[in-house]
């Protein structure tokens, strides 16, 4: 699958050359990081997403071989590889890949100014440290003001849903998630709690089935204004 040419035939310099290899030359250029946490959606070109699921099928099919699967006998896992491939670019990673969902901004015409909280909003990650599972949910809270661009309740949770969908770690997700909330609507204030199971915690190493992780970011009149975060504390029901 890997050898399968998909460059244009007048292009064969770059012929044979992993298309992996090719997104992190242009991200070196533009010497942009690209962490597990990081979207590189701008550095893949058109069909390139396709050739990188092949590329992940054959390395993934390499780890099935070192386990020691027989994957041509066994009927289990037979196309596991591919599943496992597409479960990262299609799904459970898709965040690092694709653009950002496009979200429309309202003027906030009737000038709300109150604290309004969304949530709680379920996220799925996994952890960058051992590709496990994280699952949990997040509060929001948005102080707005005359200035602050309104979006829908629901894109609160689109937005949400693609900075998690990569490898994350919890306490970094959620300075991603508030960057990106401030940067699309503005707002005096902005606060995110999340709490959530790591299934590294609890299928592997300690074993711990109820552990959770709290953390929480502050941001703008949230970080001065002690009574509005207590406010926003006491509301969120946990
Ligand atoms: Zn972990």
């Amino acid at each position: 699958m890997l050898m399968k040419n998909t460059t244009p035939l007048q292009d064969v310099t770059d012929e044979g050359t992993p298309v992996s290899v090719k997104i992190r030359e242009r991200l070196a250029q533009a010497r942009k990081r690209f962490h597990a946490n990081d979207n590189i959606a701008e550095f893949i070109e058109p069909g390139e997403l396709e050739s990188l699921l092949d590329e992940v099928e054959v390395k993934m099919q390499g780890v099935l071989d070192s386990l020691v699967i027989d994957t041509a006998g066994d009927h289990n896992t037979g196309n596991t590889a591919r599943r496992v491939a597409k479960m990262y670019l299609n799904e459970v990673f898709n965040g690092r890949y694709v653009k950002a969902p496009s979200i429309t901004e309202f003027p906030n015409a009737e000038h709300l100014n109150e604290l309004m909280i969304v949530g709680p909003i379920t996220v799925r990650s996994a952890c960058s440290h051992h590709f496990c599972p994280v699952i949990g949910k997040i509060w929001i809270g948005v102080l707005p003001n005359e200035h602050t661009n309104v979006i829908g309740l629901s894109k609160y949770a689109r937005l949400a849903e693609w900075v998690m969908g990569r490898p994350q770690i919890q306490e970094e997700a959620v300075v991603q998630l508030a960057d990106l909330i401030m940067e699309k609507t503005q707002p005096d204030g902005l606060a995110i709690v999340m709490e959530a199971s790591h299934y590294c915690m609890a299928w592997r190493g300690v074993k711990d089935m109820d552990s959770k992780m709290i953390n929480s970011v502050m941001r703008g009149v949230f970080l001065k204004d002690s009574t509005l975060r207590r406010e926003f504390l006491a509301l969120i029901p946990r």
